[in-house]
């Protein structure tokens, strides 16, 4: 997810370019996104450009019943200000402070999303995907995909009623 931004760090503080993205696979180190669209915003600060990220990333998951490997829908928006290490029309160097850790173009005035991406991605919450809704997942005794075939088992969800049932005897032999 690199976008030539010369042209952009050329332009008057102010000035926003939309730029309409279609990746296909990206991968990110410990994330696989499968595909990834919407629209990256650059805005021309006075340090560098503000990138403004609406998309909608389809990524690989396990399904949280059965395990098995899930495409799920994950909406992206971000916000982020990336700072040359290069003046666009001087070429020479911008001094940045140490304390400023933002996300930096480089001298080729490539701005890679993919960083910033990766972390937004690892923030959002866990989610819960399933790989179709009326996923009935594992046996919790043999492991059997239950929604391949039945394993048998005796279901546990007697024995946490019966669990249930034991506190509701403790109350009322309290009272
Ligand atoms: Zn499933
Ligand atoms: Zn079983």
């Amino acid at each position: 997810m690199r976008i030539n931004v010369l042209n952009e760090l050329r332009q008057p503080v102010g000035t926003a370019t939309v730029f309409d993205l279609a990746e296909p696979a990206i991968r990110l180190e410990d994330i696989d996104i499968s595909s990834l669209s919407g629209a990256l915003t650059l805005v021309r600060t006075n340090r560098g450009l503000l990138a403004t990220l609406k998309a909608s990333a389809i990524a690989s998951e396990n399904c949280a019943r059965c395990l098995i490997p899930t495409d799920c829908a994950v909406p992206i928006e971000f916000e982020e200000e990336f700072i040359p290490v290069l003046d666009a029309s001087t070429a020479r160097r911008i001094r940045v402070s140490n304390s400023d850790d933002g996300f930096r173009i480089g001298p080729d005035f490539m701005l890679d999303l993919g960083e910033s991406l990766r972390q937004y991605m690892l923030m959002l919450e866990p989610q819960k995907p399933l790989c179709r809704p009326d996923c009935v997942g594992l046996c919790p005794s043999c492991g059997a995909d239950l929604n391949v075939l039945s394993c048998g088992c005796t279901p546990t969800f007697d024995e946490r009623w019966g669990v249930l049932a034991g506190l509701d005897a403790n109350i009322k032999e309290g009272s």
